[in-house]
């Protein structure tokens, strides 16, 4: 297995986490063995044979499996990825992430995040006894900061834009020989959320649904379900890939920009704290994840958000509001007729209320 760059096509060895020119990387000449029997059993690590990890010691905290109710007074499936060990869909990837950081040999890993990802990386880097740095910016919500120090990491908060929190991370690293365990730029984390294509597909008798609602900030559910449902249909067990929906926040929407050549105007929707991200380095992926299936996108704004939260919890599912801003999209592109009544839907809900 190698690693090329997205962003200037160098190739480089597994242990390398991110481009000299600043690109995320790719995973070349791994084959996942994608079959039918590895869904016996539960959780991720069922699914070992289709991960890049062979000869590895998982790093085991309950993850996966998680449930995916069907709540008939909206017409969608719920997938509850909020019910894993820290909160968030994150720990899928962070689980893959930090098994295969040891496996290269890291001594102490670093992550950047507003919170969900800093929290997973941060309890996973427990798991595996490693020492864990996590660079913030200065608006991070209180709890999931808590969380983070709480599982023992160390919390950097960075003042200013989104970007310097990323480069503060990655100069720490060189700094201190540390590995940049980030959810973007090495191809690990992703490796872990495609697990979720894998479950939802199970949970659907292998009948893919029609259609797959994600909130979107870095793109790692979206791509993750774009290449689990991928490698489904390649081994000839679902027989199409869902159309991939994304719902980001407004002024935060570069895969709306991208599709439909601008963002609506106004405030920006900064109740979604896990989406505030403008420049995510994976957005082609992102908008190949959606344009290929025929999904699209669609910036929701903070009312919009607070509404959608409201009515998932009045149906009892305890999310934070970035998992509201999938549901808020789903309403948006069934009233456009995207997305039809009598079609399956299934909403991805991202991470716990806090
Ligand atoms: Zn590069």
């Amino acid at each position: 297995m190698r690693l090329r760059c997205r962003a200037c096509g160098k190739d480089h060895p597994e242990a390398q986490d991110i481009c000299a020119c600043g690109g995320p990387l790719d995973l070349e000449g791994f084959a996942p063995a994608v079959h039918r029997e590895m869904f016996a059993g539960r959780g991720l690590w069922r699914f070992l044979p289709a991960l890049p990890l062979a000869g590895a010691e998982p790093l085991r905290l309950g993850e996966g499996s998680t449930p995916m109710p069907r709540v008939a007074s909206l017409g969608a499936w719920y997938k509850c990825e909020y019910l894993q060990t820290t909160g968030s869909f994150k720990d899928r990837g962070a689980a893959v992430l930090v098994t295969k950081a040891k496996q290269l040999g890291a001594q102490r890993v670093v992550e950047d995040s507003s919170g969900n990802a800093g929290a997973a990386i941060a309890a996973y880097a427990a798991a595996g006894r490693l020492p864990a740095d996590i660079f913030v910016p200065e608006w991070a919500t209180e709890p999931k900061m808590r969380a983070v120090q709480a599982l023992g990491a160390t919390v950097h908060k960075i003042p200013g834009p989104r970007r310097g929190v990323t480069e503060a991370a990655i100069r720490f690293c060189r700094e201190q020989r540390a590995y940049f365990a980030s959810h973007v730029f090495p191809p690990w984390f992703i490796q872990g959320t495609k697990t979720a294509a894998y479950e939802i597909a199970e949970d659907c008798g292998f009948q893919a649904p029609d259609a797959v609602v994600a909130p979107g900030a870095m793109g790692t559910i979206v791509i993750g379900l774009h290449k689990g449902f991928e490698e489904l249909r390649r081994a000839g067990l679902v027989a199409h890939v869902p159309r991939l929906y994304l719902g980001q926040a407004q002024g935060f929407a570069p895969v709306v920009q991208t599709l439909h050549g601008a963002q609506p105007p106004g405030e920006e929707n900064r109740i979604a704290d896990g989406l505030l991200i403008a420049e995510p380095p994976r957005l082609r992926q992102m908008v190949d994840a959606v344009k290929g299936t025929g999904g699209d996108a669609a910036a929701i704004d903070k009312g919009h958000t607070e509404r959608a939260l409201a009515g998932l919890h009045r149906q009892g599912l305890l999310v934070e509001p970035s998992s509201a801003v999938a549901h808020a999209a789903l309403e948006r592109f069934r009233e456009e007729g995207a997305i039809r009544k009598d079609e399956r839907v299934v909403v991805m809900l991202s991470g716990r209320f806090k």
